[in-house]
């Protein structure tokens, strides 16, 4: 067979495979979306759950601190009781005033955090909730890639092999061209030529619909063995049955 004809085999192929692994590709990304979207909301829970354990060390402290003030409170009424003379009962007097005061600033501090621990536990309590769906949806969404690619495998190992049969009779050069548009082009590595006006002998590409020199059409036609790009947007061409019958009756 003429090399544009092995091509054209390829080509056909080659699109079948890449729209058979597509069904499975929108499966595959859904699926990466949602394993992102865990990593995120894991990041998240991670990090409430830090700073919970931060306040909760907080709380902790300031208790200790109250702790500590109430010792004294309780040592100062003591010697409140004993004291011996005005002056002393005055000073002592004073001294719990103002050990009082820091222990109202210590109460207000352990209220602030213990209202973060809250606002955290609501905010924990939404993630998990949102993780729970996500993981769901993560679950459908596994599943669902599954079942695609047990639907697709039988089919893709025949194509797989048909395509590998026809890439085989293509000499390497040519076939790294081809390989290489094919994935440029997303599989549309081949254009057809349309005739516009065959009296004018006007020719453009159907990919990009620019006008192809009069050159590429008459090598077209002279060797079906040579493979003649477009000019603008480098995919090859081939000219369909009837075009190339109505352009050169004779040759067919
Ligand atoms: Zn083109």
């Amino acid at each position: 067979m003429p090399l544009i004809d092995n091509l054209l085999t390829l080509y056909k192929v080659d699109r079948q495979v890449r729209s058979l692994r597509s069904r499975v590709e929108s499966a595959q990304i859904y699926l990466n979306v949602q394993n992102r979207l865990m990593t995120e909301i894991g990041v998240e829970q991670a990090e409430s759950n830090l700073k919970r354990k931060q306040h909760k060390a907080n709380i902790s402290n300031i208790e200790t601190e109250i702790g500590a003030v109430d010792v004294r409170i309780e040592h100062l009424r003591e010697e409140l009781n004993q004291a011996i003379n005005d002056k002393q009962y005055s000073a002592l007097l004073a001294e719990m005033n103002t050990i009082k005061v820091h222990r109202k600033a210590f109460e207000d501090e352990e209220l602030i955090e213990m209202s973060a621990v809250e606002d955290l536990d609501a905010n924990l309590a939404d993630i998990s909730q949102r993780l729970e769906e996500r993981e769901k949806v993560t679950k459908v969404a596994s599943k669902e890639l599954k079942v695609r690619e047990a639907e697709i495998a039988e089919q893709l190992a025949e194509l797989e092999t048909e395509r590998e049969a026809a890439a085989a009779v293509i000499p390497e050069s040519v076939l790294d061209e081809f390989e290489s548009l094919a994935d440029d082009y997303d599989g549309e590595s081949m254009a057809a030529v349309e005739i516009i006006d065959l009296k004018r002998r006007e020719y453009s590409c159907t990919s990009c619909s620019l006008r192809l020199p009069l050159d590429s059409i008459t090598s077209m036609l002279g060797n079906k063995d040579a493979h003649v790009k477009c000019v603008s947007c480098d995919r090859i061409l081939f000219l369909e049955a009837e075009s190339r019958e109505a352009i050169a009756p004779a040759d067919t």
